[in-house]
């Protein structure tokens, strides 16, 4: 069976990496040979961002790698979709295997499907119900085409429910989250990032379109952590996209928040593991703050991880500059509940690689 993988972004390598994993451990046990093929769009690619990830996460070294990365929505998906088509034609695949929402995920996904591929989709069925998302618009029309959907949550597979799944000729799939594979897998080897003081502190991370594209929510957003800064140090691994917008808007930051180069995934782990809180705009850390039992302030007006807000451990502030301030004073003294397995057991990767075998 041969799996066409598509990706380009920080988050799909963190995915990814799980299911490689599962072909290489289910290739030492079979005779019977899963291969794997790897296409980098090179959304990101910066080493900090790509590189770093396939190293320390084991991740096979791409066959293509598309190089298609810093253009607008329309000629970025474009580029994509034409160059995945000629991968597909070459590498006539089972499976084309696409992950979460970004241009990498529709582009792969309406390739292979158009040359009558299958095609699953692994994080199917979030929705932030808000199509000013461009990550919206990529999540509901990859999930519509493909073949299978896995789902990381009873929500993602209520969310299909009510857009009609079983009347839709696709197979839905609860399997738990695939992140929580990884941060079981890494969290023995985390290692402490260059740059960050000894002491108690703060994980922060903001990327999201929504926040950096407005200086108005990203001064609220910075004028926040300047105020939570004095109280407790943040650290703030800076996405270069944010870097960027900081420059444009000439937001000055204070000097007391440790900014650091975004960190590559097992330093990542160290800081999730030792910080006392989270405040951040990711959906993926939103998460992995859950799985390493941090309380977690979301710069997001919605989330699609809405069973963090229902379990009590993720609070959602938007860009309010107030409302952040006081969650986090309010949270300081507050003990959470974080023993529900919101995630599944760890094991996705296997569930998807015996579904993708099997079916
Ligand atoms: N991440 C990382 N280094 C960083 C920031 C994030 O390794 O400096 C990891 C993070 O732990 C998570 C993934 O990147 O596993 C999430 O990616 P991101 O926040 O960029 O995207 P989102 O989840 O919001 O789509």
């Amino acid at each position: 069976m041969k799996i066409v993988t598509i990706i380009g972004a920080r988050p799909q390598f963190v995915k990814a990496a799980m299911v490689s994993k599962a072909v290489k451990e289910y290739n030492e046990k079979h005779n019977e040979r899963v291969s794997e093929i790897i296409v980098h769009t090179g959304q990101h690619f910066d080493a900090n961002m790509s590189d770093v990830f396939f190293n320390q996460m084991n991740i096979p070294k791409p066959e293509y790698d598309l190089g298609i990365n810093s253009l607008g929505h329309g000629a970025m998906t474009g580029q994509m979709l034409e160059k995945i088509e000629k991968v597909l034609l070459e590498e006539e695949p089972n499976w084309v295997l696409v992950y979460g929402d970004t241009n990498s995920t529709i582009a792969g996904a309406l390739a292979a499907k158009k040359l009558h591929i299958k095609v699953a989709h692994v994080e199917a069925g979030l929705r932030s119900f808000n199509n000013k998302m461009p990550e919206e618009i990529n999540r509901v029309l990859t999930d519509r085409i493909s073949d299978i959907l896995f789902c990381p949550t009873e929500t993602a597979v209520n969310n299909l429910r009510k857009e009609g799944s079983e009347n839709v000729n696709y197979k839905v799939i609860k399997t738990g989250d695939i992140m929580l594979d990884a941060a079981n897998v890494y969290k023995q080897y985390a290692s402490k990032p260059k740059g960050v003081s000894d002491g108690k502190f703060i994980l922060s991370t903001i990327h999201r379109a929504e926040n950096t594209d407005s200086k108005e929510k990203l001064t609220a957003i910075f004028s926040a952590l300047s105020k939570i800064t004095s109280k407790e140090k943040v650290v703030l691994p800076l996405h270069p996209r944010t870097k960027s917008f900081i420059e444009k808007y000439g937001i000055q930051l204070d000097a007391s928040i440790e900014i650091i180069e975004p960190v590559g995934y097992l330093e990542m782990i160290w800081l999730l593991s030792n910080c006392s809180m989270v405040i951040t705009d990711s959906g993926g850390v939103q998460k992995e703050a859950y799985f390493f039992k941090k309380p977690c302030i979301t710069i997001r007006e919605e989330t699609e991880w809405t069973e963090l807000v229902e379990a009590g451990v993720n609070f959602l502030t938007g860009s309010n500059e107030s409302l952040i301030v006081n969650t986090y004073n309010e949270l300081k003294s507050k003990q959470l509940d974080f023993d529900t397995m919101l995630y599944g057991d760890g094991e996705t990767r296997k569930l998807i690689l015996n579904e993708l075998i099997s079916y």
